[in-house]
């Protein structure tokens, strides 16, 4: 059970919800961590007292030191501070909230210091989850997903000791706001389109990999090195009404499931009283009251970034870092609207065509393919 935190990425959708857990079950709060959100910053720091806030832009850092001068909270700037709020020796959980694989470097750092690591980052599994999973092995750090399907199956994997029991994971997929489009359709959806997620109200990159399913994508690979299991063991569903968070298929045919209401504070709790349970005061989950419950194949054929996401995880190595850079670099884009719907696929396919995969990557060769795909993604972006 954990009892103080740091959260890297706490003004954002999960870090707000963490703070809301936290105050619920009394954990102290060693350090925060935002880009630029400095108002937000500012009231989180009033109300929970951390000995360090961190701003990685630094005009926000000071900005927001000045605004705290009657505080005795520590202001840092830059991206640096990012590894000293993951270590700081009060906190014994390090909540990863930021968005993208900016996360990767203070993860890896609170691994070597032995801290659970509560994982929202997904970013980070993808491009260097064997170094990742590695480093806890060795240090004995626990990594507790809160991402809501591999909460899901953590859950499920209690008492689970010996993992060739597993015949297959199967993470649900609310299908995202175009489900049941042509890819011809989902050509024409706007940015405003792709921010209308049908079930969960998230920061805007998650909401735009909904759309794409590149998230689901994304969450295959996250199960694959969390679990350590190959592509063919982790298969996905359609599951409109995000009940089931995610199921285990057992060898012996039995198949486990988490169900609940689709509310992030779950498993975002479960990650902070693990290996335990608390009361919760959120609304249950009522089975009479429920939306029948029902489950389709996704659609590789209007949805390629499902398709490139799994090519990527069968050819290992950089490839997912290469996918994930592009796919970052792709939203940003069409976020700032230079770029359509459909050149989010288009630009990561050319950027695994580009940049060339090495197998068995170390950290600087992952950082390096990631800057690889992220220039393919601004050179190919304005032809
Ligand atoms: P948000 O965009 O809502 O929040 C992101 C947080 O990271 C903010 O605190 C933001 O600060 C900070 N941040 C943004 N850019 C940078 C940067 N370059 N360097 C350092 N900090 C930065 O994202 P979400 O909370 O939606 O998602 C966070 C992570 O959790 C993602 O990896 C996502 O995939 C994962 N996740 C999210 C779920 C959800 O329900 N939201 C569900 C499952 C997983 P500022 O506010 O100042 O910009
Ligand atoms: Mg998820």
């Amino acid at each position: 059970m954990s009892k103080t935190i740091s959260i890297l990425g706490s003004t954002g959708s999960i870090g707000r919800q963490t703070l809301d857990v936290a105050e619920q079950l009394g954990l102290q709060v060693a350090a925060l961590t935002a880009h630029s959100s400095v108002d937000r910053m500012e009231e989180q720091v009033r109300r929970f007292h951390p000995r360090l806030a961190v701003m990685t832009n630094e005009a926000a850092a000071r900005d927001l030191a000045v605004r705290l001068a009657d505080m005795d909270t520590r202001v840092c700037g830059g991206f640096d501070a990012l590894k000293e709020a993951a270590t700081i020796p009060e906190a014994d959980t390090v909540v990863t909230a930021v968005v993208g694989m900016v996360g990767l470097r203070p993860t890896l750092a609170a691994i070597r210091e032995k801290k659970r690591i509560a994982l929202a980052n997904k970013e980070t599994l993808v491009c260097a989850g064997q170094l990742v999973m590695d480093a806890a092995e060795a240090s004995g750090a626990e990594i507790v997903p809160v991402d809501s399907e591999h909460s899901a199956i953590f859950q499920c994997l209690q008492g689970c000791a010996d993992r060739r029991e597993i015949k297959r994971l199967i993470l649900t997929c609310s299908g995202g706001p175009f489900y049941g489009m042509t890819y011809g359709e989902v050509g024409k959806m706007t940015k405003a389109d792709a921010l209308k997620h049908p079930n969960w109200k998230m920061g805007p990159k998650i909401t735009v990999d909904c759309a794409t399913l590149m998230n689901k994508g994304l969450e295959v690979i996250e199960a694959m090195r969390l679990y350590r299991l190959p592509l063919e063991q982790v298969s996905v569903v359609v599951h409109r009404q995000s009940i089931i968070h995610s199921l285990v298929e057992f060898r012996d045919g039995a198949v486990l499931a988490q169900l609940g209401t689709p509310d992030m504070r779950l498993p975002i709790r479960y990650a902070m009283t693990y290996p335990n349970r608390g009361e919760n005061p959120a609304e249950p989950l009522d089975l009479l009251t429920c939306p029948p419950l029902t489950f389709s194949a996704p659609d590789r054929g209007a949805f390629p970034c499902l398709r490139l996401a799994e090519e990527a995880a069968l050819e290992g190595g950089t490839a997912c870092a290469v996918l994930n850079g592009a796919n970052e670099e792709a939203v940003r884009l069409f976020l700032a609207d230079r770029i359509g719907f459909h050149d989010i696929p288009r630009l990561v396919a050319e950027a695994r065509a580009a940049v060339p995969v090495c197998p068995n990557p170390t950290l600087e060769e992952i950082l390096a393919a990631d800057a690889a795909a992220r220039r393919s993604v601004l050179e190919k972006s304005q032809l």
